[in-house]
């Protein structure tokens, strides 16, 4: 026992020693290396200091690249320069700062673009999104939308402002795109919201889509902050003649990947002849079975 305490006093304080020993190592490194600093006669050489005032690093005004703060030593700046500039190799200091204040220009330049894409950006996303509700052709961004914006900006705001607007995305790949996102946010939302409810009740409609598809539209009703909402859930597409048992496993896919069944309190159907035949099988498929969203027959209330 002793001997095991020994040795085990032994590691500790060979583990303090060992970290005293990197601690004093470590700050005698740290006087060794000191952070190279940026001198106003590098320019002759082409080079200019960026990023942190500490510890700058050298960044080449003829092709943009930019070293390490090592390399921030006039024998290798210049070095640089004879190598992979020697057209400017022989220029006057005057010419390094005009190019200098050119860097500067491009750097102004830069900051504004930025915060002109992100304002873009935002936009790109709420006219995609007005596009969306307005159950427009995804063409009408770059056909109609964006033209029509630059002629009243045009005509009331001026060139500047027609130029801002041409950097909003709205081609229609875009606003696909967009869209599609904007839904994905919307759908998790909702299952978000569904979830946090008591229960749900389903009601379903087959109808057809815009190219004469049979789709099943499924709407939802739940409880949320202490009313009761009524939502479109989803449309799922149905293959032509689909018996009622394959309606439920496309209807059950859809619900089980993101919801519970046994919150399910009923589900509905419109109650018309050609729909509750087929739809019947749906709902057994289902925990409870009601008729008619109008009547609210087994649902809570
Ligand atoms: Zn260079």
């Amino acid at each position: 026992m002793s001997t095991k305490q020994t040795s085990l006093e032994r590691f500790l304080r060979k583990k303090k020693r060992l970290s005293e020993e990197t601690e004093m190592s470590s700050t005698s490194k740290k006087r060794v290396t000191f952070n190279r600093q940026y001198h106003e006669s590098y320019l002759k050489y082409g080079f200019v200091g960026t990023g942190d005032s500490h510890k700058p690093k050298p960044l080449c005004i003829v092709c943009g690249d930019q070293f390490s703060n090592e390399a921030m030593k006039p024998s290798k700046l210049l070095r640089h320069l004879n190598a992979k500039h020697p057209g400017v190799k022989d220029k006057s200091l005057e010419y390094f700062e005009r190019k200098k204040r050119e860097h500067e220009g491009q750097k102004k330049f830069m900051r504004a673009t930025t915060s002109i894409k992100e304002n873009a950006l935002r936009a790109s996303y709420l006219v995609a999104n007005r596009i969306a509700k307005a159950k427009k052709s995804f063409t009408i961004g770059e056909e109609l939308i964006l033209p029509a914006t630059k002629d009243i900006c045009r005509e009331l705001l001026g060139e500047t402002a027609v130029e801002k607007i041409a950097h909003v995305p709205l081609s229609a790949d875009t606003v696909t795109r967009r869209i599609e996102e904007i839904a994905e946010d919307i759908e998790a939302q909702l299952f978000e919201r569904i979830n946090a409810s008591p229960w749900y009740a389903l009601q379903v409609d087959e109808s057809t889509d815009i190219d004469n598809k049979a789709i099943l539209l499924v709407y939802v009703r739940y409880l949320y902050q202490e009313d009761v909402h009524e939502d479109w859930l989803c449309a799922l597409p149905l293959p032509t003649n689909t018996r009622g048992a394959e309606l439920f496993k496309s209807l059950d896919g859809y619900i089980s990947r993101q919801l519970k069944w046994s919150f399910c309190v009923g589900i509905c159907t419109d109650g018309a002849a050609a729909m509750t035949g087929r739809l019947k099988e749906v709902t057994a498929g289902s925990t409870f079975q009601c008729q008619g969203m109008g009547n609210q027959t087994g649902l809570p209330v």
